[in-house]
């Protein structure tokens, strides 16, 4: 085990930031893991999921148990932990700019179809360690023209050649559920189903370029363009887990969400943990079944008011459910939102008094009807 410390702003003038990774294992004896929390800094519950993680694997590395190499960035956003206005936290954008801090990620793919033409073939293997190199030389010769690039490119060449990525985050007040790319659906639903996951949401192309895109995305983007003949698997398995709502930080929770992660990189031979995870160690009962991003219905409010919810987070809503009412305090007049098809409420907004258009929640149906951009801002 070892950590390396990465600067992200230097210059003397101003305040300085770091980034921290721990490695776990060793580089290059087998597969690899990329895991980091708090990417939107103010989704706190991420970060204590990875203090237990970070106790675990410092145990498991000590008694040799890590097989390949886990890297662990516990506070992957420096710069949005000291974003603090008026005593109120504002971490998920950066507020030099206004970007959201999971957005806007290098995408390497296009770069990609130019630099390998010639060098792929019939060897999946090989054109897997291919597209790792070139990658990574991809990410390397990204130029940040700011603090907040900087970041980005520090965590994307951490974890661009990994067999796993897991970007820990939370929603406003949700259920835990779980982001991933429609290639991945098989290979991510064990993980979904140990964390007790109500919603696995897939997608090919969710919009904005976030994080775990810009891990996975490029291998069905490659595999698409070089066509049948070239062998290219979906060969990083990123995932966005959303580890239920900001205000659910509690030590039980987060000790069973870092034990279902552990359980996860056993299975995918990461960890050798024999008592729990076996590839054909049982599952638990899903909680869920894969369903697409764009079958996610969100409701906003119609007018702006206080927010009172009908339905609560959990529930099996039906098409033309009141879901909650806007009140307008002042002249009384109410407004009720309704759902438009079924599906389970499983996210919210922590405010109750919202603005007209800003989002009240979302429910995950199972028939897509979105397209475009597909996540909140
Ligand atoms: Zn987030």
């Amino acid at each position: 085990m070892h950590a390396q410390t990465h600067p992200i702003a230097t210059e003397p003038a101003i305040a300085t930031y770091q980034l921290t990774s721990w490695h776990y294992g060793s580089a290059g004896s087998g597969g690899k893991a990329y895991i980091q929390a708090s990417l939107h800094a103010d989704e706190v519950p991420a970060m204590l999921v990875a203090h237990v993680l970070r106790r675990e694997l410092e145990r498991l590395d000590a008694a040799g148990r890590i097989k390949g190499e886990i890297v662990l960035v516990p506070a992957a956003n420096p710069i949005g932990l000291s974003q603090v206005v008026h005593g109120m936290p504002l971490g998920r954008f950066d507020l030099g700019s206004g970007v959201n801090f999971n957005r806007a990620f290098r995408h390497v793919a296009d770069e990609l179809k130019a630099t390998l033409t010639g060098r792929l073939g019939a060897d999946a293997n090989a054109n897997v360690a291919a597209i790792r190199a070139a990658a990574r030389a991809a990410v390397d010769g990204w130029e940040p023209t700011n603090h907040t690039e900087v970041l980005k490119k520090t965590l994307l060449a951490l974890a661009i050649d990994a067999d796993i990525v897991l970007d820990l985050h939370c929603d406003n007040e949700a259920l835990l559920h779980v982001y991933t790319g429609t290639a991945l659906a098989d290979r991510v639903q064990p993980l979904a189903t140990l964390l007790g996951a109500r919603a696995l949401l897939l997608s090919d192309v969710s919009g904005g370029e976030p994080f775990d895109e810009a891990c996975s995305r490029l291998w069905w983007d490659l595999a698409a363009h070089f066509g049948p003949g070239i062998p290219i698997p979906p060969a990083c398995a990123a995932v966005t887990v959303e580890l239920r709502g900001e205000m659910d930080v509690r030590y039980d929770y987060a000790e069973h969400d870092a034990q279902a992660i552990l359980q996860y990189l056993a299975r995918e031979g990461l960890i050798d943990m024999p008592a729990a995870a076996a590839a054909a160690a049982p599952l638990p009962a899903p909680l869920c079944t894969p369903t697409p991003l764009e079958a996610v219905e969100p409701l906003n409010a119609p007018q702006s008011g206080v927010l009172v919810f009908l339905k609560a987070l959990g529930d099996e809503v039906k098409a033309g459910d009141a879901v909650a009412d806007i009140v307008d305090p002042v002249t009384g007049n109410t407004a009720t939102v309704r759902a438009s098809r079924d599906g389970l409420l499983f996210a919210s907004t922590a405010h109750r008094h919202l603005l007209r258009g800003m989002q009240v929640c979302k429910i995950a149906g199972t028939t897509p009807f979105r397209s475009g951009s597909l996540l909140s801002q």
